[in-house]
């Protein structure tokens, strides 16, 4: 042990030719050490309490040419961790202030756009609603990313009919489709799968209400499964605008829009995607995308198949 590592974990003395336990009390620890030492590298991020706490990534390996021999590398995340959830606590809280004097705007607006009669109070009072609203959504988005990513949200993974919950989620946007001339579709006799109930039509409602905002009319959307080795493979497709490779990398993280002019205008906030992604992976799901400009878009998640 190296005189870093002494001073970080307040071990005084020589540890040398001691139980690795006796010195940091720590069965993650341990237990990282035997496996690297049975010959398989191992990682791991320990928390470790008493006076000094402190989070720290540990890597290990055998060393070939010293049989019985492992070497573990530690770095201390403890600043990069705390700054972190500074940040995340940074987000939640300020969403969470600035949703009440939206309310209250909102709401006052709302009340007199049917209580006056001046065309150019109307167009402010409009604006003002709209403005409103664009506000609420993203600060709505913020906080449950914020949630999601904290970990805060207790996902109740179990088994559920995928059927009846995308029929429902479906059903919910068929007025808009029709609004808009769209089709939209949802195959029948798909899997159970073992997801969160609220989560799962986070993302399906999330995936419809992009297909549905950036196709034109006469398009179709649709909702269908596969199993695929003890998973479900869904997919919503889309025959719509397709989004160019450049940008197929990029549009799951927070924030990044194709052409944000056109996102914005039609009420979104580029957190929709970064959500979907955080929900699915929380489920123990990957997500991705397949596109070509002109062809539409395809967006799969994965989930494990419900019992
Ligand atoms: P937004 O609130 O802007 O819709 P998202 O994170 O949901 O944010 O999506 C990110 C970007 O991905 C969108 O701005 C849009 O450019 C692109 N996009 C998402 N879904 C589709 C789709 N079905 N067809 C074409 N482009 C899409």
């Amino acid at each position: 042990m190296n005189a870093a590592l002494k001073t970080r974990l307040l071990v005084s003395g020589d540890p040398a030719g001691k139980n690795v336990l006796h010195v940091i009390r720590n069965a993650d620890l341990s237990e990282t050490l035997a496996r690297a030492r049975a010959g398989v590298p191992a990682e791991t991020e320990l928390e470790l309490g008493g006076p000094m706490p402190r989070r720290l990534l540990m890597r290990a390996r055998a060393l070939d040419d010293a049989p019985g021999s492992v070497l573990a590398v530690l770095v201390d995340l403890t600043e990069l961790r705390r700054l972190e959830s500074v940040r995340r606590d940074f987000v939640a809280n300020a969403s969470h202030e600035l949703r009440s004097p939206l309310t209250s705007i909102r709401a006052a607006a709302e009340t007199l756009e049917s209580a006056h009669d001046d065309p150019d109070s109307e167009r402010f009072i409009d604006l003002i609603v709209r403005n409103a609203e664009r506000l609420q959504n993203l600060v709505d988005d913020m906080l449950e990313l914020s949630r999601v990513e904290s970990r805060e949200l207790q996902l109740e993974l179990q088994t559920l009919p995928l059927d009846a919950v995308a029929e429902r989620v479906v059903a919910h946007h068929l007025p808009r489709a029709q609004m808009r001339r769209i089709a939209l579709e949802c195959a029948s006799g798909m899997p159970a799968v073992r997801a969160d109930r609220r989560a799962l039509e986070h993302v399906l409602a999330n995936l419809i209400d992009n297909a549905l905002k950036y196709c034109a009319e006469g398009a179709t959307v649709r909702v269908s499964a596969a199993r695929e080795s003890g998973r479900v493979r869904i997919s919503v497709v889309d025959d719509g605008p397709g989004i160019a490779p450049q940008h197929l990398e990029r549009i799951f993280e927070r924030f990044y829009r194709v052409d944000p002019g056109r996102s914005r205008e039609l009420g979104g906030t580029g957190l929709g995607l970064a959500i979907v992604k955080h929900l699915v992976e929380a489920m123990g799901g990957t997500v991705a995308v397949q596109s070509r400009v002109g062809a539409g878009s395809s967006f799969h998640f994965t989930l494990l198949a419900g019992a």
